[in-house]
């Protein structure tokens, strides 16, 4: 883990709620994990004083970047859009545990709501690269904040998207359409982020299929160091049900172990 000072190439609107920042990252020698996070300190004053943390959006090894896609939701992402180009942010990372691809995984299922689709685009970007068949349903309030449909699509991504707006997102429709997809594809594995509702409803359509899932948990954090305990979650284990940390242990974690409450 390090403390990065990277440059702002861009930080811009793009939607009513959303925004994205790209970076230039040649300093970061790490790989970088779809999954992984960074813990970013959103303003140079004190205030707000605890990081705040973000997935990797999108990484391009060649032009050695990293973007963010992140949502305008309180104090720390209010002033990270004061952020212009040019300006250094300081960043920790990258932390935690990113997802995995199996090797004989030759399609995916990845299922994402609001910002879980900043999370999951990562990985569809690197299935894309290693030739994976990619599956994304993406929900959210409005088609407004499906913002990185096109840019998947565009790397060969099957998109589904539901909306409320459409009146489409609700579980019941998101459980047919899955069931739909599976008859129709031999899916290997699922993926999800952002919602516990969708998660639990992937997690037991996984069980009942005997897929393999995994799932990043957006938990609320402190220090990100796995030093403070603030973002503590719980997993099935053999010997019964352990605290795990976010953070550390994750934010990836088995579909299957995780108690989603
Ligand atoms: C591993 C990880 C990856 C994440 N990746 C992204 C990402 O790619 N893009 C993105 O937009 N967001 C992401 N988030 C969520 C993001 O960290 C929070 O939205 C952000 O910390 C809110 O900070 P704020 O100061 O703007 O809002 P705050 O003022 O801190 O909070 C605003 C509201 O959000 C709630 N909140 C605060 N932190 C979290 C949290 N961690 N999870 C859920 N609710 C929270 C607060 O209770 C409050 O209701 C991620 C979170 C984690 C843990």
């Amino acid at each position: 883990m390090k403390v990065n000072k990277l440059e702002v190439l861009s930080n811009v609107q793009v939607s009513e709620r959303y925004w994205h920042m790209k970076l230039e990252a040649s300093s970061i020698l790490e790989p970088v994990k779809p999954g992984q996070f960074f813990n970013i300190k959103c303003a140079e004053a004190d205030s707000p004083f605890l990081r705040r943390p973000f997935s990797i959006y999108r990484m391009n090894k060649a032009e050695k970047t990293i973007e963010f896609l992140y949502l305008m939701k309180g104090q720390g992402t209010f002033k990270l859009t004061d952020v212009v180009a040019g300006e250094k942010v300081d960043m920790l990372g990258p932390l935690g545990e990113g997802f995995t691809l199996g090797k004989t995984w030759d399609t995916v299922l990845l299922l994402a709501r609001g910002v879980g689709i900043a999370t999951l685009a990562a990985l569809a970007q690197e299935a894309v690269e290693k030739h994976v068949k990619c599956i994304a349903i993406l929900s959210a309030r409005t088609n407004n904040d499906l913002l990185a449909a096109e840019m998947l699509q565009g790397l060969g991504v099957q998109v589904i998207k539901v909306t409320e707006e459409d009146g489409t997102s609700d579980v019941s429709n998101v459980h047919r359409l899955i069931e739909q997809l599976l008859i129709e594809n031999d899916i290997k594995a699922t993926f999800t982020c952002g919602s516990k509702r969708l998660s639990k409803l992937l997690q037991k359509i996984s069980k009942n299929h005997g897929l393999p899932g995994q799932i990043a948990l957006e938990e609320h954090m402190g220090c990100a160091m796995g030093v403070c305990y603030a973002c503590v979650c719980d997993i099935k284990e053999e010997n019964g049900i352990n605290s795990v940390r976010v953070c550390k242990e994750g934010p990836v974690f088995n579909l299957e172990k995780v108690v989603l409450g």
